[in-house]
């Protein structure tokens, strides 16, 4: 059940729905084999301006909310979570650093042509600084016309094909305070974009590595201003946590769907295994986390679409979310059987997909640690 939705939200997440399940389910096996996400599938996306969705719709976008836009991720990533990560990273990390804190010159240049499908993507992890994100040794040197961005970024979801590169680089002193984020176009001379990695999982969806040798970046493409960039960073993960929260929902749902459907069909001793108690009370389990999961994600964004402090709900949804998937995938999978451990099966897939939840945007022991802070902060500590 989903709440507080008027009827033309309603009808938007219900067209989504049938997008995934008409265009994107019987791509699936194939992108997940190939690696990429099918070129005309990407075009259709396009089409469906499921690349503006959170965008004012003065950009070109469709201004969904916080909930809406969750509920679309979730109907996305119920069907292939490589094209809801790509969709979210786009429409949250990739680009809320521009509508949040770009200048209106940066955002009239580049938001509308984010909003019709020209890729944005999200470089704050570096070889040697993932959780500690202000450890980063990328550089930002001065010029007289800008920057010059020296360094390497890994794991950029959206990188092979993105147009927009947000990226972390250090203007000042050590810690936090030092960095800045600049928007670099995919032409900039001294840009190398490495090849995509082998994922597990979803692998519709690309990550690959950067290189920054003397990429020469104007001024107007600070984001905000020096030093600002940490703060930019962690702000747009916040958000982006909530996206993903939705995406293990969606996730935990294909997997209850096949658990359930597979239960009813396969027999076992004479009987179908979902007669079985041992069947059920997995099936309970599932049902009864996936729905608390669901209502903590919903807070978070409630709270969002009402403009209040949502920090500490989102870190909260997204390490109940994609710990409770990750459980669902699991015992989905133990529901299944054998089968559950071939290709033949889509629960195989979403097995892989979903592991991925608990490391990326902060993992779950980072997520941990926000909570704490923001908790303690309430106590006076
Ligand atoms: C598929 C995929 C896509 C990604 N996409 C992007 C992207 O688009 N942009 C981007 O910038 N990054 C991206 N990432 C990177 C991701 O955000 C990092 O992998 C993540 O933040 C963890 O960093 P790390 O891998 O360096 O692990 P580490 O930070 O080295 O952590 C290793 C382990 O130590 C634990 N740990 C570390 N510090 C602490 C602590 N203080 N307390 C307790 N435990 C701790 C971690 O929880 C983890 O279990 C992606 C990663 C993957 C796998």
């Amino acid at each position: 059940m989903d709440f507080d939705l008027s009827e033309e939200q309603e009808l938007f997440v219900k067209g989504v729905r049938d997008f995934a399940r008409g265009e994107i389910a019987p791509l699936c096996a194939q992108m997940d084999r190939e690696g990429i996400v099918d070129a005309s599938l990407l075009d259709k996306i396009k089409a469906q301006g499921f690349f503006g969705l959170t965008f004012p719709e003065r950009y070109g976008g469709v201004g969904l909310g916080a909930h809406t836009y969750g509920l679309v991720i979730r109907e996305l990533a119920r069907v292939d979570a490589g094209i809801a990560i790509m969709i979210a990273v786009h429409n949250s990390v990739g680009s809320f650093p521009l509508l949040q804190y770009g200048s209106e010159e940066l955002k009239e240049s580049t938001i509308p042509r984010m909003a019709q499908g020209h890729l944005a993507s999200f470089c704050v992890t570096e070889p040697g600084a993932g959780s500690d994100a202000a450890g980063l040794t990328t550089r930002a040197e001065r010029t007289d016309a800008g920057y010059r961005i020296t360094g390497e970024k890994i794991w950029v979801t959206n990188g092979y094909l993105a147009q927009y590169f947000v990226v972390t680089a250090r203007t000042g002193e050590a810690g936090p305070r030092g960095i800045s984020a600049f928007l670099v176009d995919r032409d900039t001379p001294g840009l190398q974009i490495g090849a995509k990695e082998q994922k597990m999982g979803l692998r519709s969806s690309d990550a690959v590595s950067l290189v920054l040798d003397g990429a020469e970046v104007p001024a107007s493409r600070l984001i905000g201003s020096e030093g600002e960039g940490f703060r930019i960073a962690m702000s747009s993960l916040d958000g982006g946590r909530i996206g993903v929260a939705y995406q293990g929902l969606g996730i935990a749902q294909a997997c209850l769907d096949s658990a359930a459907r597979y239960a009813l069909e396969r027999e076992q001793f004479g009987a179908r295994i979902a007669k079985l108690q041992a069947i059920q009370w997995m099936l309970a389990e599932s049902a009864a986390e996936l729905e608390s999961a669901s209502l903590l994600a919903d807070k978070a964004a409630w709270l969002k679409d009402r403009g209040r402090p949502f920090g500490k709900e989102a870190a909260m949804a997204k390490l109940v979310c994609s710990e409770t998937a990750g459980r669902i995938a699991d015992r989905a999978l133990q529901i299944h059987g054998g089968y559950g451990y071939s290709k033949d099966y889509d629960i195989e897939r979403y097995y892989r997909d979903v592991r991925v939840l608990r490391i990326y945007e902060g993992t779950s022991e980072i997520q941990k640690l926000v909570i704490a802070r923001k908790l303690l902060d309430e106590y006076g500590g």
